[in-house]
């Protein structure tokens, strides 16, 4: 019997969970990392989401393991060399490109965030809850006929692409790797060009070796006077160093993030969450960009699918 064990089963599909309960038996957490690599010893499929670093420590505390599963198209939370070594198939999102491209909660989140950053929405609701009605702190900003700039145009970046243009932006990316290109997409040829231009800058590129501080103090300072940042792609693409001094500097008008550096262990202690504690202009949410019933059902069915092909001997 394929023993399944769900680490962060909680509102996992319905439907999701019965293609599971076809394929084998179903374990379900949630767990430690403690308990774990505990309740790992007969586990043939593994199937996370991002509260736990899958690294060797725990592939070896899995000796029957077979595929781990995740609904993500980020895999820096499993040790992928490790797996390999190990003959453990990593089954993701990465490379699924049309069913990828019908998920579209991660930039709506990242729209959503761009908005309530320039009209100041979590600040101008507090203040109601706290009995006030003041309809002059909270003055914002307009979209329409700013310049945004994405870096990276894949799968999220070419929906902000879209949402810019329907709000009347100008809209320019960088993507050094993609052949062919949208239309209504201003394509700049180096990131320094796509940085020197942006009044919006959306950072939609995967972390990966190549893309760790991607945007240090030298890019943070080639964004005009003021800019804003959107990042809901990976906290290490950004150096959240000089995030902190180009916000207290004033050379960034502000910032709105899903993800930060260090999410998994201490982000309530992280320098930028003290800064949003004490200013307006930084916005954080805690990783919630890919959280929605209809995108996390998809992707859920869409993976479980997956597994049942894989465990039938498909590819
Ligand atoms: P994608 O692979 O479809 O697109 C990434 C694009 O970045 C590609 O077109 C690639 O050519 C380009 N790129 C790579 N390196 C680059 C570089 N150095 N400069 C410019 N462009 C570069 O990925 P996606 O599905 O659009 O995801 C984008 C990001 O969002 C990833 O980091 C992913 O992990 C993250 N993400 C976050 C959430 C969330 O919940 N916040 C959910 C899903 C995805």
């Amino acid at each position: 019997m394929t023993v399944i064990l769900n680490v962060e089963p909680k509102n996992y599909s319905a439907a999701a969970r019965a293609i599971l309960e076809d394929l084998g038996e179903v374990r379900e957490g949630p767990l430690t990392r403690a308990a774990l690599l505990d309740a790992l010893s007969d586990v043939d499929v593994l199937i996370v989401r991002l509260a736990h670093q899958i690294d060797a420590e725990v592939l070896d505390a899995a000796p029957r393991l077979r595929a781990i599963v995740s609904a993500t198209t980020g895999l820096d939370h499993i040790d992928l060399q490790a797996a390999e070594a190990r003959g453990v198939a990593v089954l993701s999102l990465r490379g699924e490109t049309e069913f990828l491209r019908s998920i579209p909660a991660t930039a709506e989140h990242t729209w959503a965030l761009l908005l309530a950053l320039v009209r100041h929405i979590p600040q101008a609701f507090a203040s109601v809850l706290a009995g006030e009605w003041d309809r002059d702190r909270f003055k914002g900003h307009d979209l329409a006929g700013k310049r945004l700039g994405i870096l990276g145009l894949g799968r999220i970046g070419e929906k902000i692409a879209r949402y810019g243009r329907v709000f009347g932006m100008q809209v320019a990316a960088y993507d050094p790797y993609r052949a062919d290109w949208p239309d209504g997409v201003a394509r700049r040829a180096t990131m320094a060009d796509l940085l020197a231009d942006s009044e919006v800058l959306s950072v939609h590129v995967p972390l990966n070796a190549s893309t760790v501080r991607l945007l240090g103090a030298d890019e943070l300072r080639q964004l005009p006077r003021g800019a804003l940042l959107v990042n809901t792609a990976r906290g290490q693409v950004l150096d959240e160093a000089a995030l902190l001094d180009a916000l207290e500097s004033g050379h960034l008008g502000g910032a709105a993030l899903d993800v930060l550096w260090n999410e998994r262990s201490g982000a309530a202690e992280s320098p930028l969450a003290a800064y949003a504690r004490a200013h307006d202009n930084l916005l954080i949410t805690p990783h919630i960009g890919g959280a929605t019933y209809e995108s996390m059902a998809a992707t859920e069915i869409f993976m479980a699918r997956k597994l049942r092909r894989f465990l039938q001997g498909g590819s």
